[in-house]
């Protein structure tokens, strides 16, 4: 069996004490264990203040996006490798790994194209300079400067590679050391992706750290020039952002979490019209991809009265077909959830659902499955209910089932889309499909304020469509409220949560020559 090691202040160190197993979600065998136990955090932080960071800042951006690019680049060499690992660990699908592995070497790539393109400068200006005087012998100018702690990662279980990959290319283009610490669950490919860019050589020490199991006392260690960065559950984050240091050092923190994402189909929409197989095929898409583990999976479909029961038929339909099994035989197209508490988890939300909603299909049974023994691994049924009142379903708009259930709710007005959708408290990602502009530009503003992004599927743009779920680099991913309040990704903007905004007031042509030192923005 693999034993997992940590990456502490430049080398690998295993943990002592009881190690926590890593399975194969399909079949339960153990494939792995690790422990954090015994390692020094201490060194650790100091290490990444005392070397990592002072190396990154005296990089160039151009500079750290050649690091970044191969970061990138031992990812794609090393694909097949790192597919197999995510298929072994977590119940991926080939398909499912993919969408880990390569979104993870794409973001990356996408990063260091940015750097790339930011050039010589080793800090940002944000916007144009200010006249603050009479004239422009007095101006203000906002700079972003690194900031000169150590950032801590702490990421969920349901994507290894892509939720290490992408905070870590945010935060090298900012010039920021972190240490990285993966759900442990699920942690064997982030392990092996740690270990790939190590051993790449492009990292200066103490840049990159890794936590194999739990943080210990990191965050007792965390000073005001450090950042929290945390993917995970809404009850974690709670704990995270209450943290006693956290809070009287004033760390910087950034939450990714819960999200009760809305798709929406307007009234305009017609079963068999391009916008109609578009609609079906993301949701479908959204609800069975990495068996519906994803922070920005549909979890609530609006379909308007008078067709939802035939949409929610024809979705129904096309979930029953799903091929749920082991995905190491090639027919599965839908492995299990990732472990044992998640498919608890999992079944108990459904009941939950069940007292407000009718199941169409799916169900706490578990039905036909491919290549699986019996009895053994973590498997639930893509499950679509229907709620029986919309504006009174309440569990559907207030419990996050992380796995491929979603439930559909019947509107009678663009008003009722708005309201309803804000019920979630805060999302990720919605979606809209229709052709008819007005309404997609009401539900727009509608949506807005309560979600990260909103996405609009249209027949004029279906051909080149990007399901909801894929989060784009060069886009913000986050969501107010219950998603978390934060924002990641977004081009610079992500790189703005590990510098330090500063207004920088001064003699005007002074201001301007030190901001002619950085890289407009
Ligand atoms: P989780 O149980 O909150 O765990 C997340 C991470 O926090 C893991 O690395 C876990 O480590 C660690 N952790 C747990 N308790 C901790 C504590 N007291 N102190 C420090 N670290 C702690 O969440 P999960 O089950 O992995 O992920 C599922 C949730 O994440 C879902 O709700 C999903 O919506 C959300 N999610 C959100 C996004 C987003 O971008 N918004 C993306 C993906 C997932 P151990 O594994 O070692 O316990």
């Amino acid at each position: 069996m693999i034993t997992l090691s940590s990456y502490i202040a430049d080398q690998w160190v295993k943990g002592t004490g009881k190690t926590t197993l890593l399975l194969n979600s399909s079949t339960e065998a153990a494939v792995a264990e690790a422990s954090s136990e015994g390692v020094d955090f201490v060194r650790a932080v100091n290490h990444a203040r005392a070397a990592g960071g002072p190396a990154l800042r005296a990089l160039s951006f151009a500079d750290r996006g050649a690091i970044l690019k191969n970061m990138s680049d031992v990812m794609v060499a090393h694909r097949d490798e790192l597919l197999n690992l995510a298929m072994d660990n977590g119940g991926n699908t080939r398909s499912d790994g993919k969408f880990d592995v390569d979104g993870a070497s794409a973001t990356l790539s996408a990063y260091a194209e940015l750097c790339k393109g930011l050039g010589d400068a080793r800090y940002l200006v944000d916007g144009e300079a200010i006249t603050l005087g009479r004239s422009s012998r007095l101006t203000g100018q906002h700079v972003l400067v690194s900031r000169h702690g150590v950032a801590v990662h702490i990421n969920a279980f349901n994507f290894p590679s892509w939720g290490m990959a992408e905070k870590a290319a945010c935060c090298i283009a900012a010039g920021m050391p972190f240490i990285t610490k993966p759900a442990t669950a699920t942690a064997l490919v982030a392990w092996r992706v740690m270990q790939l860019w190590i051993e790449s050589g492009a990292l200066p020490a103490g840049s990159a750290q890794f936590v194999a199991g739990g943080v210990g006392n990191l965050l007792d260690l965390m000073g005001p020039q450090d950042v929290l960065a945390f993917t995970g559950s809404s009850d974690t984050a709670v704990k995270l952002r209450g943290h006693q240091r956290v809070l009287s050092k004033g760390v910087h923190v950034n939450v990714e979490a819960d999200s009760l994402n809305v798709a929406v189909a307007g009234p305009d929409v017609e079963q068999g019209t391009p916008v109609y197989d578009l609609f079906l095929k993301d949701v479908v898409k959204e609800m069975t991809q990495k068996t519906g583990q994803k922070c920005t999976a549909i979890r609530r479909i609006l379909i308007p009265k008078e067709k939802a029961q035939a949409f929610a038929e024809d979705l129904a339909d096309r979930l029953s077909h799903t091929k749920v099994g082991n995905p190491a035989v090639d027919d599965v197209t839908m492995g299990p959830v990732s472990t044992a508490q998640q498919k608890k988890d999992v079944l108990a939300g459904m009941q939950r659902l069940m007292g407000v909603a009718k199941v169409l299909t799916g169900g706490t049974d578990v039905g036909k499955l491919l290549g699986a023994e019996a009895g053994k691994g973590f498997f639930v049924m893509p499950t679509l209910l229907m709620a029986n009142d919309s504006n009174n379903a309440g569990a559907v708009h207030e419990h996050e089932v992380f796995g491929p259930v979603a439930t559909v709710l019947a509107y009678d007005t663009s008003e009722q889309v708005g309201v309803l959708a804000a019920r979630g408290e805060g999302g990720l990602v919605a979606s809209v499909y229709s052709d008819d502009k007005q309404f997609s530009q009401d539900v727009f503003f509608a949506l807005a304020p309560h979600h990260g992004r909103v996405v609009v599927g249209s027949e004029k743009s279906a051909g080149q469509a990007i399901p909801p779920g894929t989060v784009m680099p060069s886009l913000v991913h986050g969501g107010p409220g219950r998603a978390g309040g934060g924002e990641e990704l977004g081009g610079t903007r992500g790189m703005m949560l590990y510098m330090q905004r500063t207004a920088l007031q001064g003699f005007g042509p002074w201001v301007e020559s030190v901001a002619s030192g950085g890289k407009r923005v």
